[in-house]
């Protein structure tokens, strides 16, 4: 049976979801197709009463919507709720369900590269706007020795901070926040560095969201950003001897799980790389 997926969000046409999901749907010989939906902000309901009319069996979304989204939906999954965002939808038996796999996209790429138990790991999160709240909330939940967040507003990291204990009833207990001032200071006590500010992307290439003259030799510094691959931090990081990772490796493995929740199967993660690359000209680091 033909079965339709796809994403929505504005703007849309330099997603790479269609290429990678369409390439998935090839490989396995599945009867499916995802196509790319340009949806504006006061469109959205609308939409959404289409794509139920039309049986979509499920899709991703993106900005601008994936806040607004939740008012639409017919159910959302508990750890979606925490984060406050959803980038997964999955139609089940006319149920439209929310999820999002963006914070596990993020952990399992970072746990490729880790060669320390993350539970030991001192974790420093630069920002705190939807991306942020994702990643903390995945990688608070694996479990941390402790997880830092500083951000330009304090107080949006300060809301991330207090959302989650509320959320998990105190036992976040090891997230601090602190200024961007006071981490600068704080910087060589970090294993891990995480970029999910939009500091450094294209087309704003030379700026860097923090110093890394201090930085432990044996520090991940992770930039959400692919686009450019290697962000000027990640290269200045690189030369100082650190392992760097991308956001290539998290924009994989949240359409991976995407893919998973909607066919129940795990698409080949080096294919759906290879796809991504491609698209963007380049190797992943
Ligand atoms: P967002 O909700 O708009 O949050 C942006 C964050 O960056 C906020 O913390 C904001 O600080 C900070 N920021 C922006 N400009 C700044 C500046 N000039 N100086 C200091 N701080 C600044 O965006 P998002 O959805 O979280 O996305 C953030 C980044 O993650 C983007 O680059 C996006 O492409 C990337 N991302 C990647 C993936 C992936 O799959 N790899 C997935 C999602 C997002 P304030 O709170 O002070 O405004």
């Amino acid at each position: 049976m033909n079965k339709l997926f796809g994403v929505l969000g504005n703007p849309i046409s330099h997603s790479m979801s269609p290429d990678m999901h369409n390439d998935a749907f090839k490989q396995l010989e599945m009867n499916c197709h995802y196509h790319a939906f340009r949806v504006q902000k006061d469109e959205l309901k609308q939409f959404v009463d289409a794509l139920r009319v039309i049986n979509i069996s499920g899709f991703n979304v993106t900005i601008p919507h994936k806040v607004s989204i939740m008012d639409f939906l017919d159910e959302i999954d508990e750890e979606a709720k925490m984060i406050g965002a959803i980038n997964t939808v999955v139609n089940s038996e006319g149920r439209l369900i929310g999820y999002n796999t963006d914070g596990r996209g993020f952990l399992y790429s970072l746990l490729q590269v880790t060669t320390n138990p993350l539970v030991e790991a001192s974790v420093l999160v630069l920002g705190a706007g939807g991306a942020a709240r994702a990643v903390v909330t995945a990688v608070v939940d694996h479990g941390v020795k402790k997880l830092t967040i500083a951000n330009r507003t304090t107080e949006n990291a300060v809301k991330i901070k207090e959302n989650y204990e509320e959320y998990k009833k105190n036992a976040g207990g090891n997230i601090e926040v602190v200024t961007m001032a006071e981490v600068e200071g704080m910087i060589s006590t970090f294993d891990i560095i995480i970029n999910t500010t939009s500091i450094g992307m294209s087309p704003n290439i030379d700026a860097i969201p923090i110093p890394l003259e201090n930085i432990k030799q044996s520090v991940i510094l992770c930039d959400l950003i692919y686009n450019p691959l290697k962000t000027k931090w990640l290269q200045l990081g690189e030369e100082k001897g650190a392992t760097i990772l991308n956001g290539v490796g998290m924009f994989v493995m949240q359409g991976a799980l995407a893919f998973e929740k909607w066919t129940g199967i795990m698409p080949n993660i080096d294919n759906m790389e290879k796809v991504v690359l491609n698209k963007l000209g380049g190797k992943s680091c």
